[in-house]
């Protein structure tokens, strides 16, 4: 039996690349790659579910961090550093490959259609790096590229693969309904990576570029709350509703957190803060600052934040100072990108 393994991320190019393998009588595991900064875990099983395939789903592990801190293949419009998270990916499922017995790995890329990691030259430089080879066939534009080995050796059907090119989706849409996709079956486009938004990515930008010594946890807290950044050891994070506030308070109790500083208005209403690195005078004051400003602060009266540190609590009035009555977030942020990427 001829057996496969496939990248799919639960987007239509993915299942349709399963669905041409399934048609040569090509038995397919499915394998998705969860990162940090990935959703649509459900999509993916629901893709896997539908296409009758199994699926199974790997993380990240702790080296992950290093490819987004420095891609040798530079990063894409965010902070996604597409072509080495590919090799990365693509590593994993050789080993997965051997481990099923699997003879060869086929994805869904399609030649031309992301200007980041899928040009034909990527498409060469993700197989090579990855160890893979010709071992990892693209039916969607595999007539478009060199006959790789499941071809040559006549498990695939290079004739009934495809030669897809471009950005339009329309070719795709329609194979799909040739293959009796319903229209619930055919996703809307969407990396589902939040490192592919800019607005992310100036907040991994900043870490990158700014915060030196930045952890694991550092990149957690990117996805909650509005991040300002204070100076170059110090960011506060607010608190954008009240599920953020929770996440907050839970954030800085956790073991590895770098937070030094929970902020919470006692006497009004506002939301909660975080202060990353050293908690100075300074800091403290910009951050009940931020508070005071994103809050519903009671004119006339000492409006109290309280300062929850490792070994102290303590009271603060919070009223604006210069820079936090107008600082925007880094997410706003220009010029965060490396030079040249
Ligand atoms: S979009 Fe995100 S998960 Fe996908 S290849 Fe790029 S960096 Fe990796």
């Amino acid at each position: 039996m001829t057996r496969c393994v496939a990248l799919l991320s639960g987007g239509l190019d993915s299942m349709l690349a399963i669905r041409v393998m399934q048609e040569q009588g090509i038995e397919v595991e499915s394998l998705n790659f969860k990162t940090m900064f990935t959703c649509c875990q459900d999509t993916s099983a629901q893709a896997a579910r539908a296409l009758g395939t199994n699926i199974t789903v790997i993380g990240q592990e702790d080296d992950y961090l290093d490819l987004v801190r420095a891609p040798q293949y530079g990063y894409g419009k965010g902070a996604n550093p597409c072509v080495d998270c590919r090799i990365y990916m693509f590593e994993r499922a050789y080993k997965f490959m051997e481990a099923v017995d699997a003879q060869f790995i086929i994805s869904g890329e399609v030649v031309g259609q992301r200007p980041m990691s899928q040009k034909r030259s990527d498409l060469k430089v993700i197989s090579t790096n990855s160890g893979l080879e010709d071992l990892l066939l693209r039916p969607l534009s595999a007539k478009l590229l060199p006959p790789t080995k499941p071809e040559r050796d006549g498990l695939v059907d290079r004739e009934r693969l495809y030669d897809f090119q471009g950005r339009s989706r329309k070719g795709l849409i329609r194979l799909a309904r040739e293959f009796g996709f319903t229209e619930d079956m055919i996703p809307t486009p969407s990396t589902g990576c939040a490192l592919t938004e800019p607005e992310f990515g100036n907040k991994v930008h900043d870490l990158i570029k700014i915060q030196l010594n930045d952890t694991r946890w550092d990149y957690d807290a990117l996805n909650v709350g509005r991040h300002f950044r204070f100076n170059e050891a110090t960011k506060v994070i607010l608190g954008r509703n009240h599920k953020e506030n929770t996440q907050l308070e839970y954030m800085h109790r956790m073991e590895d957190a770098t937070s030094t500083s929970f902020l919470e208005p006692i006497s009004f209403k506002g939301p909660n803060a975080l202060v990353t690195g050293p908690s100075t005078d300074d800091a403290l004051e910009y951050a009940a600052g931020l508070i005071h400003r994103y809050g519903h602060s009671v004119d006339g009266e000492d409006n109290i934040v309280q300062v929850m540190q490792a070994e102290t609590e303590f009271n603060l009035i919070a009223q604006p100072t210069d820079r936090s009555a107008q600082d925007k977030t880094i997410a706003s942020a220009v010029n965060l990108r490396p030079v040249g990427s």
